[in-house]
């Protein structure tokens, strides 16, 4: 088989191609963006999605997007332009047979009842209604990014978490229309493999996250934590609005019935000199409270990642998204997937390598290591990132948050054979490794 990284900038895209005599069998993972690289050209989207639409022959076999951050599924949005193809149009023209999403993302409540969404009305409304005000809660974050004084810095990392958590519209129908064209799986945590036999035979693809709410009381408990701590900040923060719909669209309205709704806005260089050092006091803290809530929401969007183990002629790749501990814990808490963890070839580093997303106890487990094994196949991991861009940085407030985390990017170095999309220059879209299989 072949593995394909993309260089996407800050985001994540994959495509793995089983191959079978002559014939060649197509998965992708994960397309988008939030951040190109510097000098990397305008339509590298573009050029992404036209390579893999070039690579398999106008099919792909199996699509996951493992969550519903931007720098995931950007790329599958369409154009809005009919005479103009998008990336996601381009996507779309490969007609997959299988759309792989999260439970979280099932448009409607089945009643199948091994299925995730079987939870019942009301907690399931409640689930997709929170990730629907987590969308409206970013926005307005990033509406108000754009109107307050923040520093440069907090400014930044404000606008990038809060458009990471945007609404993706377009690409969200884009999955579920080619879903709906084909196979849509919406998954979550499954002793069982998922029946993929017809799409690529003799691969077997596990499903380790994320749990959905009947299997782990502590993502209920979790959940309903952050829920508390989500709600508190943003009461905390002062509630400003609510959704609301303007020309027909959904977005965030600001209430116009508040304490100061007499007030006259004022530019903070206009307002008198005795009172400008108040305004940046108060601007400061609200940046910071908007950071700390924008982070909450984008850290639970993490949590609902697809984990995918990938088993093919004697190898194991795994996929885990943006996973972060509280969506891996019920996969850890199984002796049997620990057990199976233990001994991957290929593991795509959690969230472009920060340091909430690589459970060491699976770092620990992972057997194939060049420590543990002189002269051996030695497990290779890759990492779709770009230093620089993730809030945190060295900012010593808030040390050790920088992406991708500097002792992890070491101990990836030192123990496995690695690769990073920033290892690729501007010419290339991506880079392609072939492993190898047992045969059959
Ligand atoms: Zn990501």
């Amino acid at each position: 088989m072949t593995l394909r990284s993309y260089q996407v900038g800050f985001g994540d895209c994959f495509l793995l191609t089983f191959h079978y005599g002559t014939q060649r069998r197509h998965m992708l993972i994960d397309f988008g963006s939030t951040a190109k690289p510097k000098g990397a050209p305008k339509e590298l989207m573009m050029m992404v999605a036209e390579d893999i639409r070039r690579h398999c022959e106008n099919k792909l076999h199996v699509l996951v997007a493992t969550h519903r951050h931007q720098d995931h599924i950007g790329g599958f949005a369409t154009s809005s332009d009919p005479d103009k193809e998008g990336t996601g149009d381009i996507i779309r023209s490969c007609i997959p047979n299988v759309v792989i999403m999260p439970w979280t993302e099932d448009p409607k409540a089945e009643t199948d009842a091994k299925h995730a969404t079987t939870i019942e009305g009301k907690e399931l409304a409640l689930a997709r209604n929170t990730l629907r005000d987590m969308e409206m809660v970013a926005a307005s974050v990033t509406e108000e990014e754009k109107h307050l004084r923040f520093g440069y810095s907090l400014s930044e990392h404000l606008a990038f978490l809060g458009e990471d958590n945007l609404k993706n519209a377009s690409a969200v129908k884009n999955l579920i229309a080619m879903g709906k064209a084909s196979r849509a799986l919406f998954v979550r945590y499954e002793e069982e493999p998922l029946d993929l036999e017809s799409e690529l035979p003799g691969v077997t693809v596990r499903v380790l996250g994320p749990p959905d709410l009947t299997q782990s009381e502590e993502i209920v408990s979790m959940r309903s934590k952050d829920a508390a701590q989500f709600w508190m900040l943003q009461a905390a923060a002062g509630s400003t609005g609510k959704a609301g719909k303007v020309n027909g669209n959904e977005k965030y309205v600001f209430d116009s019935a508040g304490p100061f709704r007499d007030a006259v806005p004022t530019a903070p260089h206009l307002a008198p000199p005795h009172t400008r050092w108040f305004i940046r006091r108060m601007n400061a803290i609200r940046g910071s409270q908007l950071l700390r809530l924008v982070r909450v929401l984008d850290n639970v969007m993490n949590n609902t990642s697809v984990i995918l183990l990938i088993e093919v002629g004697g190898r194991k790749l795994l996929f885990p998204g943006d996973a972060q501990i509280e969506n891996w814990n019920y996969a850890l808490s199984k002796p049997d997937v620990v057990e199976r963890l233990k001994d991957v070839d290929v593991y795509k580093v959690g969230h472009h390598g920060s340091r909430n997303a690589n459970p060491l106890s699976v770092w620990h487990g992972f057997k194939k290591k060049r420590s543990n094994k002189p002269g051996g196949a030695v497990l290779q991991t890759f990492m779709s990132t770009m230093a620089g861009k993730h809030p945190g940085g060295h900012n010593p407030k808030d040390p050790h948050t920088e992406v991708p985390r500097e002792s992890l990017v070491e101990a990836l170095k030192k123990e496995t054979d690695h690769f990073s999309t920033q290892m690729l220059d501007s010419e290339n879209v991506f880079k392609e490794f072939e492993i190898k299989l047992d045969s059959p």
